[in-house]
């Protein structure tokens, strides 16, 4: 039941996400793989999208003697693998090596962990990278990385996202940089501005990042998940990671090299609401609840298993459409893709657009009461069994540990 050996193996460009992570020869071979595989033409032509951006007029970046330009884009076509080159902002000076610049908000006191997994990856290829913490001002910052810069703004960073892409833009390089941002809410809204106003090209919700000189690429999971695009990079790029793509990063306390006051804000913050619910995205365990375990009695003792794993309850869609749970429950396609270290499943058939959703979990256990449905190929351990009977046993055994 266990899942296959891998993107090496297998040729999957999906799992390959994990692959670029390896060591060099590894990833030197993942990639010479994909390049060599079969002609698979529903995958080019699905990933035949009429551009992935559009930039406007570009503002002149702060600061520089060049304004950046984006030039357009153009498609190469590898041995069966289509290969997007972004021509992004390109100095005058030509590219010498590339840096990253991982942007990310700070929320009770800590950098998005997102941002600082892209920091940990820029120096497991070798890479200057440099962090911008985003916070507002009288937020305390426990732990920043070294040579970090830290943006305070007037009020909620969201209402700063123009005078915070200046402020970005006159410290970061016209050329080779990487402006890396994590999939969130802000995350997304920064990576767009950054693009719009800078006329960068924008690469969204990447999972890999591999440079190996003056070649940078972006992996980028497509159409549910199912497959990949490699984006290659030729300037200054804005980027999305999802949370979870790369090894986290112990941080120092230490001081920020430089403190930038952001002033001007778009909207003025008059109250504030704490989000409701949990994130399926961030935790590290979620048992999820399909239509084979959607009872008050099952639901009841599931949340009581996920309290004491110190994880949160996930859903198929079918629960959530029948309103049984919020939408920001929801693991899927149509829904969150999440990536816990635990992922465990309760009446869940493992349709192909629930699994878009999960498969990246790290390990995956499945309870499902009929032998041949579909979560069973692709999980680490499976159970055949009524949940019913499972949910007391898992929650005495849980109280007893
Ligand atoms: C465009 C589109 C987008 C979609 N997006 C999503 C999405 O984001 N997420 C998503 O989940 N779905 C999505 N779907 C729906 C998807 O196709 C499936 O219908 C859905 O995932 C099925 O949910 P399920 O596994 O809970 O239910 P079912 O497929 O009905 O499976 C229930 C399972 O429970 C088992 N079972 C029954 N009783 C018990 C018991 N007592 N103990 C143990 N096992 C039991 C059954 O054997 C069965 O395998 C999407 C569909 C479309 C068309």
């Amino acid at each position: 039941m266990r899942r296959g050996g891998g993107a090496g193996a297998e040729g999957s460009p999906t799992r390959g996400g994990g692959g670029l992570q390896g060591d060099g020869q590894a990833q030197a071979a993942l990639l010479k793989g994909q390049d060599e595989g079969q002609e698979e033409p529903d995958r080019e032509a699905g990933l035949r999208l009429p551009g992935l951006f559009s930039p406007p007029q570009p503002e002149a970046r702060g600061g520089r003697s060049h304004a950046a330009k984006a030039q357009g884009e153009e498609d190469l076509k590898g041995d069966g693998f289509l290969r997007r080159v972004l021509r992004g902002a390109q100095g005058g000076d030509g590219l010498v090596s590339w840096q990253i610049a991982a942007i990310g908000e700070v929320r009770g006191g800590r950098v998005h962990p997102s941002s600082t997994e892209v920091l940990s990856r820029a120096r497991e290829l070798g890479l200057e990278a440099r962090l911008f913490a985003v916070a507002e001002r009288g937020e305390e910052v426990l732990a920043l990385p070294k040579g970090s810069v830290l943006l305070k703004t007037a009020a909620n960073p969201i209402s700063s996202l123009i005078p915070l892409a200046r402020v970005i833009s006159a410290r970061t390089s016209p050329s080779g940089e990487i402006l890396a941002l994590p999939s969130t809410p802000f995350g997304k809204a920064l990576a767009g501005t950054l693009s719009a106003v800078l006329g960068l090209p924008l690469v969204a919700d990447c999972t890999g990042l591999e440079v190996d000189g003056e070649r940078a690429l972006l992996l980028k999971p497509s159409l549910g998940d199912r497959f990949s695009s490699r984006v290659e990079l030729e300037g200054t790029t804005v980027a999305t990671f999802r949370p979870r793509s790369f090894k986290p990063m112990e941080l120092e306390e230490v001081e920020p090299e430089e403190v930038v006051e952001v002033e001007g804000a778009l909207v003025e913050v008059l109250g504030r609401r704490e989000k409701e619910g949990v994130d399926v995205k961030e935790a590290d365990v979620v048992l999820v609840a399909g239509r084979g375990c959607r009872g008050e009695g099952e639901l009841r003792l599931l949340e009581e298993a996920a309290r004491l794993l110190g994880g949160v309850v996930g859903a198929s869609r079918p629960l959530v459409d029948e309103g049984i749970f919020g939408r920001e429950r929801q693991v899927g396609f149509s829904g969150n893709v999440i990536k816990p270290r635990l992922y465990v499943s309760f009446g869940v058939s493992g349709s192909p657009q629930h699994q878009a959703g999960m498969r990246e979990s790290g390990k995956v256990v499945a309870i499902n009461s009929d032998p041949t449905a579909p979560i069973f190929e692709i999980c680490d351990l499976g159970l055949v069994a009524d949940c019913r009977e499972v949910l007391p046993r898992l929650l005495e055994k849980l109280k007893g540990r």
